[in-house]
């Protein structure tokens, strides 16, 4: 019995071995020496880490574009429009519990105590309103070049006016300009891939060479995955060790800082485990537990590298897999999810935005704390599913309130980590909800015929 659970879980039990072999690796490493290890020595650390995740992302954006493309196109419109549906309602039921139990959480506890100078600052933040970065969200979602969207998004900047000198930089003139940034533009092309996979599902027959191309290309790549789930263990072993040993000290953290990272993992624990898992029940009257496990080897790589850009091969694997959950489902909803749906990060939005006004002695009122939640729901949405792309959004949450974007450095110091638990939440929080479509459109997927094997299937 152990000899099947062993050979079943295999993969998992190295990738759990992996993340806490590397946390142990990388504080023996850290104590061999006094002195700081240097970044090139970090790097060689981490180089076959970032070997993994790079081959992690090269599949990204096929997958991401061709499984959207070929699952809308595949499903017949009507379908297609309730499973979007039902996943869009998800998203916002669970996005908006998140938001409140931080909201709750954190004036229950209370973290901050009115006094900034307890925590150390480091680094600058960038500095926009947050209508700039609303109308980010929207500009991005229309990618003027595909290609280009590839490779940068839209972000708008606030730069001083040239023309002023040192003299009188203290009152700037700001000028406002658009810049493109490194970084997949992936909600444009999220957005572009539904509005094609709705064209091609209305051409019909003549769609169809399309359609298949994209199948087939969405397979392939989920078959690559498979292999490179192999090899995750080894690299998230030496993802976590370099990042152990690059950290700036390893003090307990302590403070107004350690209750509001106490604060934010509780939130993230309560919401990941009691309250999606009762939504989970509640809709599909299963119990989560062995999806929940069945998700492990997913959830592990989200804690690894931080990112559910780079995770959304292996949680898409692990729906297919293991909770046998429609491959037309997952296709559709997961790339959807992993990009716009963040329950640990508007969580954590909540927390932190009103921690900061804690530590400023800022009591908000009952209009800014609805004004707060709705600006932490966008930057959950607006935040890129890479490694701390949260703490960039909060500068719109920050800015709702009045507070200055500099702040968003109060919290720096503990957000890495933090940043790999929300990930880990954000991951649970889409597969769920795959798992909870899947089961809210079982009938009307199976009178559409089983799936196709030959490209639905991996492995
Ligand atoms: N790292 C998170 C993710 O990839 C986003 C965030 O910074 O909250 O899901």
């Amino acid at each position: 019995r152990i000899k099947s659970f062993l050979r079943g879980n295999l993969l998992t039990l190295l990738t759990v071995i992996g993340v806490f072999g590397g946390a142990i690796l990388g504080v023996i490493l850290r104590q061999t020496r006094e002195d700081k290890w240097t970044e090139r020595e970090i790097m060689y650390v981490s180089y076959f880490g970032d070997i993994f995740l790079q081959m992690l992302k090269s599949l990204i954006l096929p997958l991401i574009v061709a499984s959207i493309i070929s699952a809308i196109g595949g499903l017949d419109l009507s379908l297609s429009g309730k499973i979007g549906a039902r996943a869009i309602v998800y998203y916002f039921c669970t996005t908006v519990s998140a938001v409140v139990l931080g909201m709750i959480l954190v004036s229950v506890i209370h973290p901050g105590r009115g006094d900034a100078s307890e925590i150390s600052k480091s680094g600058t933040s960038r500095n926009v309103t947050t209508v700039d970065t609303l109308l980010d969200l929207v500009r991005n979602m229309f990618p003027p070049n595909l290609v280009q969207a590839c490779i940068a998004q839209y972000q708008t900047v606030l730069t001083p006016d040239e023309s002023i000198t040192a003299m009188n930089y203290t009152m700037l003139d700001w000028k406002i300009s658009h810049r493109f940034v490194t970084g997949t533009n992936i909600l444009g092309l999220v957005v572009f891939a539904t509005v094609l996979g709705i064209t091609l599902a209305k051409m019909a027959e003549k769609g169809k060479p399309l359609l298949i191309f994209f199948e087939t290309l969405g397979g392939a790549m989920l078959i690559i995955t498979y292999w490179v789930i192999w090899i995750s263990p080894i690299g998230i072993f030496f993802l976590v060790a370099a990042k152990v040993l690059e950290m700036e000290s390893f003090e307990v953290i302590v403070g107004q800082l350690g209750m509001y990272f106490t604060t934010v993992l509780l939130g993230l624990f309560i919401h990941g485990f009691v309250v999606i898992p009762l939504y989970y029940s509640i809709c599909t009257r299963k119990l989560p537990f062995r999806f929940i496990v069945n998700m492990s080897q997913a959830l592990f790589t989200a804690f690894g590298t931080g990112s559910s850009n780079a995770t959304l091969p292996i949680s898409m694997s692990c729906l297919e897999e293991k909770n046998e959950v429609d491959p037309r489902v997952v296709r559709f909803v997961m790339p959807i999810g992993a990009t716009i749906n963040m329950d640990g990060t508007a969580l954590y939005e909540a927390v932190a935005a009103i921690f900061i006004s804690q530590v400023r002695n800022m009591t908000l009122s009952i209009g800014q704390l609805l004004a707060m939640s709705i600006t932490a729901t966008a930057a959950s949405i607006g935040a890129a599913g890479i490694p701390q792309a949260g703490l960039v959004t909060m500068v719109m949450v920050l800015d709702t309130v009045g507070l200055p974007p500099e702040d968003v450095t109060l919290i720096i110091a503990v957000d890495w980590l933090l940043d790999r638990f929300r990930t880990t939440i954000n991951v649970l929080g889409d597969s769920i909800g795959a798992g909870i479509v899947d089961h809210l459109s079982k009938s009307e997927l199976l009178k559409l015929g089983q799936p196709n094997p030959d490209t639905d299937k991996v492995g």
